[in-house]
């Protein structure tokens, strides 16, 4: 999306002496249809793990249908600038790619969403530079500026503001999820009074410029402010909720890209702005609820935040751990087994051990499901992809509504690096920072086993009293090691 930005306003720069749209044209166009409607199918394709697969690469065929598309436009000059940026971006983007973990994800995408609200913010920095020099010629002849140099300067300013708010406040996420700043939300006295002056002044600002354009002092004014923004915005914000902002930006970015659309005319970037807009807030409004958490408390709120003493309080309970000898042993005799995933079996790279575990099991006449919690993991879908991955059929991973009925007659919920999805504390503690978010229901199984490395919190940085229920069995140690282990034992010992 960015690189269609910077292709966008390269392009509207300079016009080729003696040619016409022609031919390039109608070919421009057609590759943008087809874009389009590759990105169209891309989004609904990717919202079902049978079809995620086809999304993923009808997603690829449209960004690369849009890039030529873009390219050929008549009015491009020179290309030399477009290739520095072509081959700057494929340096930056193939590594990180390449090596950034699956668990990194997360602020990957938030570093991405800060180069694209950057590109949005300098297109649009660029195009202001550029026009209004011709619309104050337009207005020595007729006096005044005309109305689409006023529409153009509205749009404009938008767009800016929301390219720049984006980028520093894509970068604080960024900064938060690498650990590379606090991870707690940073508040103070009247911060969202002081949030909403800068927004107004920055508002303010935009409409003096949309007033008067030749007020040209004030655009700097506007991105610095825009950018404050962001970074005020996302500092009260803690570490457990930042993905959730991150498909807000997402939204932001794709918002800018479509009013960059409108001020271009281009077509292209307002369909994928549009969508790529619309699609992030949607998303954003899907975590919200699945962690049961309103979009106001999100973004002013301040969750996250390390409950210091959390379910610490009271006596020490003891809590029972088993072998993997002893597991494999419980595990064969059992008729159903629930497999509950989370972050700690991405960070282990577990899943193709869980696959050994669950064919060990299967093959044993075990009906053996996975239940998939919306916001396992790091991101949404994490559990869906890594299961995948491990050639898991998609009709054994089912959704934490449907299958959480069916823990009472469950034999054994297998927790396998999960923790804050099955804390029963959300249920019942009103002073939890999780209190409200729908769990699956593992404690309720007549057996669990609970697969981690210690009895550190996970996430939301509380205890869990699942671990020290009488009918949980610790497993102790890393996730891909245990179900290793266990696995083996079913198919070497238990034959
Ligand atoms: P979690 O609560 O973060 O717990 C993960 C557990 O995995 C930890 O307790 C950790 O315990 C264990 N672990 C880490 N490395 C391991 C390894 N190598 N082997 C075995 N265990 C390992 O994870 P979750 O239950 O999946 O919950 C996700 C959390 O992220 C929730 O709080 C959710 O609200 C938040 N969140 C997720 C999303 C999303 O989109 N998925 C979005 C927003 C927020 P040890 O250190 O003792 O091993």
């Amino acid at each position: 999306m960015s690189m269609l930005m910077t292709l966008a306003a390269t392009a509207e720069t300079a016009t080729l002496p003696g040619a016409g749209p022609g031919l390039q044209a109608i070919f421009s166009t057609t590759t943008y249809i087809i874009a389009g409607v590759c990105f169209i199918l891309s989004l609904k394709w990717l919202s079902a793990p049978t079809t995620a697969r086809r999304g993923n690469i009808v997603g690829q065929i449209g960004m690369a249908a849009a890039i030529i598309g873009a390219l050929l436009q008549h009015n491009i000059v020179s290309y030399e600038w477009i290739i520095v940026g072509l081959v700057l971006g494929a340096a930056i983007g193939a590594p990180l790619a390449i090596w950034m973990p699956m668990t990194a994800v997360p602020q990957r995408t938030a570093f991405s969403h800060a180069c694209g609200a950057l590109a949005a913010a300098l297109g649009g920095s660029a195009h202001f530079y550029l026009e209004v020099p011709k619309w104050m010629a337009e207005k020595g002849l007729t006096g005044i500026f005309s109305t689409e140099a006023h529409m153009n300067m509205g749009i404009l300013c938008i767009e800016v503001l929301l390219g720049a708010l984006t980028f520093t406040g894509s970068l604080m996420a960024f900064g938060k999820l690498q650990e590379i700043l606090p991870q707690r939300p940073i508040t103070f006295k009247g911060q969202n009074y002081f949030n909403f002056l800068i927004l107004g002044l920055a508002l303010a600002t935009g409409v003096a410029l949309t007033i008067n354009p030749s007020w040209t002092f004030l655009f700097p004014v506007l991105l610095g402010l825009a950018m404050l923004f962001g970074v005020l915005l996302i500092v009260p914000i803690g570490g457990a909720d930042m993905p959730t902002v991150i498909a807000l930006l997402n939204s932001y970015a794709g918002m800018s890209a479509c009013l960059m659309g409108f001020v271009l005319d281009n077509k292209l970037l307002i369909i994928a702005g549009a969508l790529d807009g619309a699609s992030g807030f949607i998303l954003s409004i899907i975590m919200c609820k699945a962690m049961n958490r309103s979009f106001t408390n999100v973004l002013f709120g301040a969750f996250g935040q390390i409950q210091a003493g959390h379910g610490q309080q009271g006596e020490t309970k003891s809590v029972k751990s088993a072998s993997a000898e002893e597991a494999a042993g419980i595990l064969e005799a059992a008729q159903s087994v629930i497999i509950i995933p989370g972050y700690g079996m991405a960070v282990a790279q577990a899943q193709h051990k869980v696959r050994e575990l669950f064919d060990q099991l299967s093959k044993r006449g075990v009906d053996v499901k996975f239940a998939i919690h919306p916001v396992a993991g790091r991101m949404p879908g994490h559990m869906n992809v890594l299961l995948a991955e491990a050639e898991i059929p998609y009709d054994r991973l089912i959704e934490m509504d449907d299958i959480n009925g069916e823990f009472p007659q469950c034999d054994v919920a297998m927790v396998i690096g999960a923790n804050d999805v099955v804390n029963p504390a959300a249920r019942h503690d009103k002073t939890s920072p999780i209190y409200g978010m729908p769990i699956i229901d593992a404690d309720k199984a007549k057996t669990v086993m609970a697969i981690k490395r210690s009895m550190k919190p996970g996430f939301a940085g509380i205890d869990n009293e699942l671990y020290t229920q009488d009918n949980t069995l610790m497993l102790f140690g890393d996730a891909k090691a245990v179900v290793g282990s266990v696995a083996k034992e079913l198919a070497e010992n238990h034959k």
